[in-house]
């Protein structure tokens, strides 16, 4: 932590940027970290390369996050990588990332390659919003009510609103003293868990529909693919925790979702038929979950990992419902 301390205080122009397909924590840990780094009246520019899911577009602040980077590459003296267990989390931009000088590397994931020069990885944490916590207190800095909001919201979406077993002492703490400065829960959960268009529902029904289960009933398997999303006007977002359905189901140990990349997958695949596929992976605790992810060339925690592929749906789900007889 002193190190990156004394980098962030020696440097003048930092880049912060996260992983592809942003989550609670990837946006949380971002503009919290961000929002500190401004307020010592250094240059701070946020990226990232998706859009913001419309969820968390009610967070305040939300707009310092852009898409694309205006300065020179050359122009910045450090990086910091958030919530990314390998750099390619990062998308498209990898290329011009791994340019800087120095990247800082700050996570939680098991499964982190440590790319960085400093790595900053702790993996008992509930989530990068609980690291970035601690180092915005190292830092000396009075967190406001827009970096509590940020806080807040990674840690509730990491620990699936203080239900997965990441959930630690340290959360609750965090999220208390969050409240004490300001946050509203109620208006954090409204945004992100109370709110569905008729056409994302219709998506959660088709999803849901897809369900299967291995022969010894030990995995459960649902897809996603790019028709569904077509065919109900709708973003992979929309149905955003749908795997946890196919988890409740009982006696499975490992929840599978297979979802259809929405971008143009001929360049990554080819034209054999293959498309690219992500892979989310679940458990209950008894598989380790990030060790297969791992094999596939992703990553992630124990109960929860992921991995990229390119396939056709029904080698994969066959694929995958093998796995089931390890378990
Ligand atoms: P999800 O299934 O929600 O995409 O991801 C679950 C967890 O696994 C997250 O913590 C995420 O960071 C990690 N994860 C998902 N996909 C990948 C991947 O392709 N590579 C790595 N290293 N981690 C992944
Ligand atoms: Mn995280």
């Amino acid at each position: 932590m002193d190190i990156v301390k004394e980098l962030i205080l020696a440097s003048n122009n930092i880049l912060l940027t996260t992983h592809t397909q942003l989550d609670g924590d990837a946006i949380g840990s971002l503009i919290s970290l961000g929002l500190s780094i401004l307020s010592l009246k250094k240059k701070a520019v946020l990226l990232a390369e998706n859009p913001i899911p419309a969820i968390y577009r009610f967070l305040p602040k939300i707009e310092i996050i852009s898409n694309s980077i205006n300065d020179r590459i050359n122009d910045f003296d450090a990086v910091i990588v958030l919530d990314c267990g390998d750099l390619e989390r990062i998308g498209e931009n990898i290329a011009d990332i791994t340019k800087i000088p120095v990247i800082i590397n700050i996570d939680h994931h098991i499964t982190n390659s440590k790319f960085g020069q400093i790595n900053l990885i702790d993996v008992n944490a509930s989530s990068t919003c609980e690291v970035v916590y601690k180092l915005i207190k190292f830092l000396g800095i009075k967190i406001d009510i827009d970096m509590a909001f940020a806080i807040y919201t990674g840690i509730l979406t990491d620990t699936g609103s203080f239900r997965f077993s990441n959930t630690n002492c340290k959360a609750f703490e965090i999220c208390q003293e969050m409240l004490n400065i300001g946050v509203d829960p109620h208006r954090v959960a409204q945004n992100i868990y109370g709110t569905y268009s008729l056409n994302s529902i219709k998506l959660l029904n088709r999803v849901l529909d897809s369900i299967e289960v291995s022969k010894n009933g030990k995995l459960s398997l649902m897809f996603l693919t790019k028709d569904m999303l077509k065919e109900t006007q709708t973003k992979f977002e929309d149905v955003h925790g749908v795997i946890n359905y196919a988890k409740y189901i009982e006696d499975v140990k490992v929840a599978v979702l297979i979802h259809e990349n929405e971008t143009n997958s001929v360049n990554k695949c080819g034209n054999e038929g293959k498309s690219l596929f992500h892979v989310s992976l679940r458990s209950n605790g008894s598989v380790d979950v990030s060790s297969i992810a791992l094999k596939f060339g992703g990553g992630g925690h124990f109960d929860a990992a992921g991995f990229t592929i390119c396939s056709s749906l029904f080698e994969l789900k066959d694929q995958i419902l093998k796995l089931s007889e390890n378990f």
